[in-house]
């Protein structure tokens, strides 16, 4: 599956299929639908560069879902958010036959193969388990929600081995109809008004709805105990009678339960996979956590030709900053000085926004010199100037370093008093962040509250995800989201933000 030159190491097999249970008429059937239920491990070889790219594309969906949860946003502003995100990073076309069908194949087989690989992401720990199979979850109804009927009915029916559902007939559900709208429409009526937003629907439109739209299959009773007890549905000689609109719910429970039974055994598989060095570090990358994905815009892009060592410093740049950037930026120009972990995450940060080498020795220099502690120009060039230069790769192993992320600044130790590197979210007290969050005109205490709530859950990128919006509202298009994970990702939206509305 992940090799494109095959390759035998004693010991090892790269792949083998013998060992397989090869469902050959099934796996054809695999990418006859838009959706999939998951149930055929992909067999073909891929090259390590798909195994890769396909894994972070899914990933940054599941991020963005997990992310809308996160802020509480309900299902229907989910999938406003989501679609466009889908679209970018994981299609899947309906077919247009003998037009697209090399296109959809791809996509069909990128959204297989993509699921298969984050379950070995995501199957190493119970939490893991459950959030990857929560996001899967809203993705696959926003997909399901997105397709024609006669695709869901096409989906229901290539599975119709596992799921055993029965469609009545046109001759039975004409029998049963005033039995069948008496049972569902309170419940069909409450979804139409969910799904269209609209008010009011009149006793003869949902009528008709049902007559044209619905279509009811048939379960013994004992399968859907929650619906029997909610007497939602019509109930008959022991068989249970469940319209379109309850079916997704069906549908979900029966991929829910399937995907958490299979990750488990995923995970009793993993140490067979723990031999491979190409595997191994790839997925341990993806797996530290749903923010893993790194934000990698032009870093240092020369084009930001407004960056220098004193326009920096303005309210105009610094009001692009994340918190983390103010907090490290105010602790140098007033203590004129930063301790190492500081340094390093702040140059870093400026060599991301475009402040090239000269303008960060002088930003530097003349920062640490200004002040009362001693430090003069000659002890500034010979104890920090190797520093600002070894960031931009101009020293010792001449590595470009990357601004760090949320993630690796989450990941190093926390501040002591005397330093201001991290991220304030986590480490300033809550009365302190109180304040920075008001200087940055967040003043309401509805506002203030959520983003508390979202600091004490540990929820850092979730809380300065929700500082953005509320510092962006007027700019922001309606439901246009974006997830912070790293500084420089706050510190570009925003510019393009202020550029696109000048
Ligand atoms: Fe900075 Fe990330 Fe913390 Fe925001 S969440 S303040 S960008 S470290």
């Amino acid at each position: 599956m992940f090799r494109q030159a095959k390759r035998r190491t004693a010991g090892r097999r790269n792949f083998d299929t013998k060992n397989v249970i090869y469902q050959s008429s099934k796996l054809a059937a695999l990418y006859t639908s838009r959706l999939s239920f998951y149930d055929i491990p992909p067999l073909e070889e891929i090259t390590l560069e798909e195994f890769e790219s396909w894994a972070i594309d899914r990933l940054k969906v599941l991020i963005e879902i997990e992310s809308c949860t996160a802020r509480s946003k309900s299902f229907k502003e989910i999938e406003q958010i989501i679609k466009p995100v889908v679209n970018k990073y994981l299609p899947l076309s309906p077919l247009i036959e003998g037009k697209n069908d090399a296109q959809v194949l791809q996509e069909r087989k990128k959204d297989h193969y993509s699921h298969y690989i984050l379950r070995l992401v995501f199957c190493r720990t119970d939490e893991l388990r459950k959030k990857f199979v929560k996001n899967e979850m809203l993705l696959f109804k926003i997909r399901y929600g997105n397709m024609q009927l006669s695709e869901k009915s096409q989906f229901i029916e290539l599975h119709n081995d596992t799921l055993d559902w029965n469609y009545i007939g046109a001759e039975e559900k004409t029998e049963l109809f005033e039995d069948l709208f008496n049972a569902t429409s309170a419940s069909i009526r409450t979804q139409m008004m969910l799904d269209n937003e609209k008010s009011t629907i009149t006793g003869e439109q949902l009528r008709q709805h049902i007559l044209r739209n619905e279509s009811f299959i048939k379960l013994p009773f004992e399968k859907i105990p929650n619906l029997v007890g909610s007497r939602s549905i019509l109930v008959r000689q022991g068989y249970g009678y469940i319209p379109t609109s309850f079916q997704l719910n069906l549908l979900v429970i029966e991929v829910q339960e399937n995907l958490s039974k299979n990750l488990v055994k995923t995970f009793q598989a993993i140490p067979r996979l723990d031999e491979d060095d190409r595997l191994v570090p790839l997925l341990q990358a993806l797996s530290k956590n749903f923010s893993s994905v790194q934000y990698d815009s032009n870093f240092g892009d020369e084009s930001a030709s407004d960056i220098n060592a004193t326009s920096i410093t303005s309210n105009k740049i610094m009001s692009h900053y994340p918190l983390c950037a103010k907090v490290l930026q105010k602790s140098l120009v007033a203590n004129h000085h930063l301790r190492f972990q500081g340094r390093q995450q702040l140059s870093l940060f400026l060599k991301g926004i475009g402040l090239n080498v000269d303008e960060a020795l002088r930003f530097w220099s003349t920062q640490f010199t200004s002040g009362n502690t001693g430090i003069s120009l000659e002890k500034f060039n010979k104890e920090y100037k190797y520093n600002i230069r070894h960031s931009y790769g101009l020293e010792g192993a001449r590595i470009n370093y990357k601004p760090w992320d949320c993630a690796t600044i989450l990941s190093k130790p926390k501040p002591n008093k005397s330093e201001s590197h991290g991220c304030p979210y986590r480490d300033l007290k809550l009365e302190v962040l109180v304040d920075n969050l008001k200087d940055m005109g967040i003043t309401e205490q509805s506002d203030l509250n959520v983003i508390i709530d979202d600091v004490n859950k540990n929820s850092y990128t979730v809380a300065c995800t929700r500082v953005f919006e509320l510092t962006h509202k007027k700019q922001l298009k309606p439901n246009e989201n974006l997830h912070i994970n790293h500084p420089n990702l706050y510190f570009d939206r925003s510019r393009q933000l202020e550029k696109a509305q000048s």
